[in-house]
């Protein structure tokens, strides 16, 4: 199992495929996606190599993320082999559901067990104002496709931004009132990219929890394995809400996670400064064995937290590059 020098464990690994994305949301890629000059994103074999070293360190939880990760062309390939790496239990992907109308029953088929869809309004124009995109229909009929196709966790992301969805909680927690999702309220987090943007409409989670409290909703212990959210649950709702808090106190305590790049970099926190070059060792079967001593060695670098509150934003310019 891989454990760091603070006594937290890491089952759970987030690997980025692609830093591509088709949308341009205000708060990570306002200007879309331009190509940098470089390597290539992480290639299948690359891909199933890594799992390979993290599965036989322990983990059993992979989140496949980006950019957009339905982008690749190779995703549902990408699906198959990692759902079928001896060790990986649970497989889960977040998208911003562009193509999930079409394909969520495929993803599921081939070994995708949960999602987690982005929809930061569910008002057809602040959408477009969010992603730059006129879709959120599609996407709401992605969100049922997956219910359909039987997930086993469907969950929809949207990040708080003050003055521009800060006042839908109602419409949020009616979409799970008789579905069984999860709606997960994200802090905006500081970036590289977005200070000013940042200072502007940044929400604390506390809106959110507070509201929720005076509504009757309740928290619920933290199961293991379990993504940063504090859970609620409502006797009048069938689903649920998960609330991401990152600068609450003691948020990196129970961190359990772990974060692959695009382009194969290891990232011991969303906020570390560097990423550790893991490609070298992804090249041959052969060296597996090398690269688990590396991944076991390096998690001796991990730091108590990721001190946000100080400002620090450290390599992270924006999350389409590490993933979110
Ligand atoms: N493209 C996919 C999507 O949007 O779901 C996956 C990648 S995206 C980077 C993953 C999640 O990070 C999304 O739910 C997005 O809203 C969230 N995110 C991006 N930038 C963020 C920021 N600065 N603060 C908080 N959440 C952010
Ligand atoms: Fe793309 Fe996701 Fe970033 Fe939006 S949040 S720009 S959908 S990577």
């Amino acid at each position: 199992m891989l454990h760091d020098s603070h006594g937290r464990t890491f089952e759970y690994l987030r690997l980025s495929i692609t830093e591509i994305c088709n949308f341009s949301c205000t708060y990570c890629l306002p200007d879309g996606y331009r190509k940098k000059p470089g390597p290539g994103f992480l290639q299948l074999d690359e891909i199933a190599r890594l799992a390979r070293a993290f599965a036989d360190l322990g983990t059993w939880k992979i989140r496949i993320t980006g950019g957009e990760p339905s982008v690749r062309r190779d995703f549902t390939k990408i699906i198959e082999t990692l759902s079928q790496t001896p060790g990986v239990r649970r497989l889960a992907t977040t998208t911003n559901g562009y193509r999930l109308k079409e394909h969520a029953q495929s993803w599921r088929t081939a070994g995708l067990q949960a999602i987690n869809v982005s929809v930061d309004s569910f008002r057809p124009d602040i959408f477009h104002a969010v992603t730059g995109h006129d879709r959120l229909d599609e996407v709401k009929a992605g969100i049922e496709a997956c219910l359909e196709a039987d997930y086993e966790a469907v969950k929809v992301n949207a990040v708080l931004l003050k003055g521009i969805n800060d006042n839908d909680l109602g419409a949020f927690l009616d979409f799970v009132r008789h579905r069984p999702v999860s709606m997960r309220f994200i802090e905006l987090m500081r970036t590289g990219d977005n200070a000013e943007y940042f200072t502007r409409y940044h929400v604390p989670a506390s809106v959110v929890s507070d509201a929720l409290e005076r509504d009757g909703w309740v928290r619920k212990t933290r199961t293991p394995g379990a993504g940063p959210a504090v859970e609620y649950i409502h006797g009048d709702y069938v689903g649920s809400i998960g609330l991401i808090a990152p600068y609450a106190k003691d948020f990196c305590k129970s961190c359990n996670r772990l974060r692959v790049s695009a382009l194969g970099k290891l990232h011991l926190c969303l906020f570390a400064e560097l990423g550790m070059d893991l490609r070298p060792l992804l090249q041959s079967d052969d060296q597996l064995d090398e690269l688990k001593f590396f991944l076991g060695r390096s998690m001796h670098s991990k730091v108590v937290s990721h001190f946000l509150d100080d400002g620090v934003t450290g390599g992270n310019h924006r999350f389409a590059d590490i993933g979110g």
